[in-house]
C-alpha cells in the first residue's frame, strides 16, 4: 500500500512600510531696533542725570506699570554700571517719558505667541504618536523573528516528511506501522501550519497597525510643515519692524515677546538718548538688530564701552 503525501509551502505577504517623518524647523525673528532721527543729538540734554518717568503703559502688553518701571530702571543702570555714573534718573514730574504703546506690532506677537503654542501642542502629539509607531514597529519586528524562526522549523520538517513520503513511496509503499505514523506527522505538520498562519495573520496585523500610524503620523507632519511654513510666513519672514524709538522727547517700545527682550531694547534707546549710533557688532547692545545680544544677562560689549568712552571718558 503506497501513499504519497503533499504539502504545499506556505506564502506570506508583509506590507511595505512608509516610515518618513518630517518637521520643518523655527525660525526666530529679526527685530529691527528703532533709529535715531537726525538731529536728535542736538536734543541730548547736557546735564546729566537726565530725568525721566514712566508714560503710557498700555495694558494689553500684560506689564504693570510698576514692573515696567523695575525694567527701565534695569536698562539705564546697564549703562551707568559701566561708566560709574548717573545717566539718568526717575523723576514723576519730568517730560521725557518712557512708553509702551500698543499697535499691530505687539498684536501680531500676541497673535504669533498664540499660533506657536497650537503649533508646540501639535508638535507633542506628533511626537506621542511616533512613539506608538516606534512601539508598533517593536511588536512587529518580534513577531517577524518569531514568524521567520517557525517558518523556517515548518520547512524543515515538511522537507523531511516529504523525503520520507518519497523514500517509501520509491519503495512501492510504506508498511502499515510507517504509514501510520506518517499519517500522524501528517496531521503534526497540518497544526504546524495553522499555527504558522495565525503567527502571520498576527505579524501582518502587527503590520497595518504600524503603517496606519505611520500614515497618521505623516499626514499630520505634512500639514503640520504646512502650517509651520505659513506661521514662518506670516510672522517671522515679513516681520521686519522698529520695536522701539527714540526721539529726542522720550522712548516708546511697540514690541516685545519677553521681559528679557524688553529690557534690551530699552538698554538700547536709552543709549540713543545718550546720544549713542548704532555699531556693526551684532552682540552689542548698539546693534541696529536685535537678535544676537545675550537677553537673559544682557551686558554693554567693547563696541558699547568704545562709545560710552568716546563720549564721556576723555
Ligand atoms: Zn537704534
Amino acid at each position: 500500500m503506497s501513499q504519497r503525501i503533499i504539502l504545499s509551502s506556505v506564502l506570506v505577504c508583509i506590507i511595505s512600510i512608509r516610515s518618513r517623518v518630517a518637521f520643518t524647523v523655527f525660525v526666530l525673528p529679526f527685530i529691527y531696533l528703532g533709529c535715531q532721527p537726525g538731529g536728535s543729538r542736538l536734543n541730548v540734554p547736557s546735564s546729566y542725570p537726565m530725568k525721566y518717568t514712566v508714560g503710557e503703559v498700555d495694558p494689553r502688553f500684560g506689564i504693570s506699570r510698576e514692573r515696567f518701571l523695575t525694567l527701565v530702571r534695569e536698562a539705564e543702570t546697564k549703562w551707568e554700571e559701566s561708566a560709574g555714573t548717573s545717566f539718568f534718573e526717575y523723576d514723576p514730574t519730568s517730560n521725557f517719558f518712557v512708553n509702551l504703546t500698543f499697535d499691530e506690532r505687539q498684536e501680531r506677537t500676541l497673535e504669533a505667541r498664540q499660533a506657536k503654542a497650537t503649533l508646540n501642542d501639535r508638535e507633542s502629539s506628533i511626537r506621542s504618536l511616533m512613539a506608538e509607531y516606534n512601539l508598533a514597529g517593536g511588536e512587529q519586528s518580534r513577531l517577524k523573528t518569531r514568524y521567520e524562526a517557525e517558518l523556517a522549523a515548518f520547512k524543515e520538517r515538511l522537507d523531511r516528511h516529504n523525503t520520507a513520503v518519497g523514500d517509501w513511496n520509491r519503495k512501492g509503499g510504506a508498511p502499515p506501522e510507517e504509514f501510520a505514523k506518517l499519517r500522524e506527522e501528517e496531521k503534526r505538520i497540518h497544526e504546524a501550519r495553522l499555527a504558522l498562519d495565525k503567527t502571520t495573520i498576527d505579524l501582518n496585523e502587527a503590520v497595518s497597525r504600524q503603517n496606519a500610524l505611520a500614515e497618521k503620523v505623516n499626514s499630520l507632519a505634512d500639514q503640520f510643515n504646512l502650517d509651520v511654513s505659513l506661521y514662518n510666513g506670516r510672522f517671522v519672514e515679513s516681520r521686519e519692524f522698529e520695536q522701539g524709538l527714540y526721539d529726542g522727547k522720550g522712548i516708546t517700545v511697540y514690541q516685545f515677546t519677553e521681559e528679557s527682550d524688553l529690557r534690551v531694547a530699552l538698554m538700547h534707546e536709552f543709549g540713543h538718548a545718550l546720544g549713542f549710533e548704532h555699531v556693526e557688532t551684532p552682540e552689542a547692545i548698539m546693534h541696529r538688530r536685535l537678535e544676537k545680544q545675550d537677553m537673559q544677562n544682557p551686558a554693554l560689549t567693547d563696541d558699547d564701552l568704545r562709545l560710552l568712552k568716546e563720549k564721556f571718558m576723555n
